[in-house]
């Protein structure tokens, strides 16, 4: 059976790969039919440079900026294959630089990689440009040169104003450092601001994270995304400390979800939280809503898709040696039959808290409640989502169930590489 599925998946990405098939790229990591040009694209930028290492972090990044010259040729290279390919033509909706802490680089790094998308598609009118940044690297020299190379959104890795944890998080940035960072943005004219938080942190009950979001609030930000920390294998974090109960991050995560809805934030996904439809991350919604255009991932480590199926880059130093020498630096690629389509398109639904079941019923030629029956009844009961009505309608926990999922799949999928 599964050499069948495999010659079955092998025959299909031939007939969509067509006569024009790369040459270098193996047929079972070629992405053609995975993005559709004609829907416009949503990117995201993968900078895997820190100053420090988080104990909590597994992700592909380094620690010094030797490499950086060589990895934005690569980013260079790689934008260029898509470019010149199916995605030629393009229409970018929005824009995710995350990392890494792509605030670290020099700005003309920042200017580089804009650039480069700018001369590869179309940037849409108004698409909203985020860049991850950390307290400690906000300088306002670049912070200028961000606004006039288009960035509009800033996220602040802040994940919790308590020093102690700071410290044990490997963070290096304290409170002052918060606080200045949010004076310099406001400066610099950045009205789309959001704080990234952690909850779960060693030793720490709900009433961490309420203090957390106390501080948050009272800096006016209009955007909060709140993360559990994960413990993961290899992480300093998992050596050195035991991770939190289930209970204790479910405790955190509803008195989070009371505080913020208290305050006027409505949730958009299980981490995060606008208190305007602006606010929201347009990368998120446009890389994860089940019927939204599929997202292209640029980088080490980068994560690329849609609902049709997805790939992820090689890390760092096999991506870069692979996108110079001219090949699409794809580490796997998972090309999903009808049957995974529905299951992506129920996972995006929970990303999203969006079910749109005409648009199911569209697309798969079944009602929702046909391909999964007794799924509703079955959430209803559990408590995980609301009594009534048509669309998901996921409770608190609902919400926190589909968060620890979400994380841990994100971590697992970029752990893989
Ligand atoms: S959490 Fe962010 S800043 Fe810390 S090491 Fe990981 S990528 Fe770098």
């Amino acid at each position: 059976m599964v050499a069948l599925a495999t010659a079955l998946e092998r025959l299909g990405s031939a007939l969509l790969a067509g006569g024009s098939r790369r040459e270098r790229v193996p047929l079972e990591l070629d992405p053609r039919g995975l993005l559709d040009p004609a829907r416009g694209l949503t990117i995201y930028v993968h900078l895997p440079f820190c100053s420090s290492l988080c104990s909590y972090c597994t992700f592909d990044r380094v620690r010094d900026l030797s490499s950086l010259e060589r990895y934005l040729r690569a980013l260079e290279a790689e934008l260029a294959l898509h470019a010149r390919g199916e995605l030629a033509g393009a229409t970018v909706s929005s824009l995710f630089l995350g990392g890494g802490t792509p605030s670290l680089l020099p700005a003309e790094a920042i200017e580089r990689v804009l650039a480069a998308i700018r001369g590869a598609f179309r940037l849409a009118p108004g698409a909203q440009l985020t860049l991850e940044a950390n307290p400690e690297s906000v300088v306002a020299a670049k912070l200028a040169r961000y606004r006039a190379a288009g960035v509009n959104r800033i996220s602040l890795g802040v994940q919790t104003f308590d020093e102690l944890q700071l410290r044990r998080l490997g963070r290096r940035h304290g409170r002052a450092q918060i606080a200045r960072a949010l004076e310099l943005l406001a400066a610099a004219g950045f009205a789309l601001v959001s704080l990234d938080l952690m909850y779960g942190l060693p030793g720490e009950d709900a009433a961490g994270l309420a203090r957390d979001l106390e501080h948050a609030l009272a800096a006016g930000v209009a955007h909060l995304s709140i993360f559990p920390v994960i413990h993961r294998p290899g992480s300093a974090l998992a050596r050195s400390a035991h991770p939190p109960s289930l209970l204790t991050l479910h405790a955190s995560y509803r008195e989070a979800s009371r505080r913020l809805a208290a305050a006027g934030f409505v949730p958009y996904t299980p981490e995060d939280f606008a208190r305007r439809p602006e606010a929201r991350c347009a990368y998120q919604l446009d890389a994860w809503r089940p019927a939204a255009r599929g997202c292209l991932g640029l980088g080490s480590g980068a994560l690329s898709g849609s609902a049709l199926g997805s790939w992820r880059n090689h890390r760092l130093e096999r991506y870069m040696a692979l996108a110079l020498g001219g090949e699409l630096p794809i580490a796997a690629l998972s090309r999903f039959n009808r049957r995974e389509q529905m299951r992506a398109y129920l996972l995006r639904s929970a990303k999203t808290l969006e079910l749109d079941r005409a648009a199911f019923a569209r697309t798969f030629g079944q009602s929702f409640s046909h391909a999964y029956p007794g799924l509703g009844a079955a959430l209803r009961l559990a408590r995980l989502a609301r009594p009534a009505g048509e669309e998901l309608g996921l409770t608190v926990e609902g919400r926190f169930v589909a968060s620890l999922f979400w994380t841990g799949w994100i971590l697992e999928t970029l752990g893989e590489i």
